[in-house]
């Protein structure tokens, strides 16, 4: 091919020529190909651990809207979020919290096992669940005030995703 015309300029000398392109040459034609395909693919690609998390996100939004459609299961109104409770220093106090939440203690739950009739509170004259006990029992307003700082409180505020610190000597003391 020939060369183009040549410029000087201060004594330096400049040749321009045509060098040709992939155009026609297999293995170019095919590089080219490649490198277009490989393009393409990156544009549309999601790594795993996005799309992971966006079915997370998703799924998470799913259970919430069931969940809070359970407002009248009493474990709603201890933890409204699906998130969950996190977990205490010491195994002891997890197995007692998690009993107290559901509801399920040897003094509320034993006459099921031993099919006796319920506990009753002697001063209210009630049936004796863990609520009952936790927040709103006569027996117990001078031993709520003293740790709670109330007569009378929330199950969410003693039991919830940040369990009251007092909720274990409040427990000790009745
Ligand atoms: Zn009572």
């Amino acid at each position: 091919m020939p060369s183009s015309p040549s410029y000087t300029k201060k004594k330096t000398k400049i040749k321009y020529c045509w060098i040709p392109g992939h155009a026609g040459i297999p293995g170019n034609e095919n590089s080219d190909k490649a490198a277009k395909n490989s393009n393409a693919t990156r544009e549309t690609f999601v790594p795993l651990s996005d799309a992971l998390q966006a079915v997370k996100f998703s799924q998470h939004r799913i259970w919430q809207r069931i969940w809070d459609g359970q407002t009248s299961n009493k474990l709603y109104n201890i933890q409204p979020s699906i998130k969950g409770f996190g977990n205490l220093a010491t195994r002891k106090h997890d197995i007692i919290l998690t009993r107290l939440r559901v509801g399920h203690t040897f003094l509320t739950r034993r006459h099921l096992l031993c099919s006796d009739p319920a506990p009753i509170c002697n001063m209210c004259n009630c049936i004796l669940p863990v609520k009952h006990i936790l927040c709103t029992c006569k027996n117990f307003y001078t031993q709520r005030q003293a740790h709670f700082g109330a007569h009378i409180v929330d199950l969410i505020d003693i039991l919830g995703a940040n369990p009251n610190v007092n909720a274990f000597s409040f427990l000790s003391e009745v």
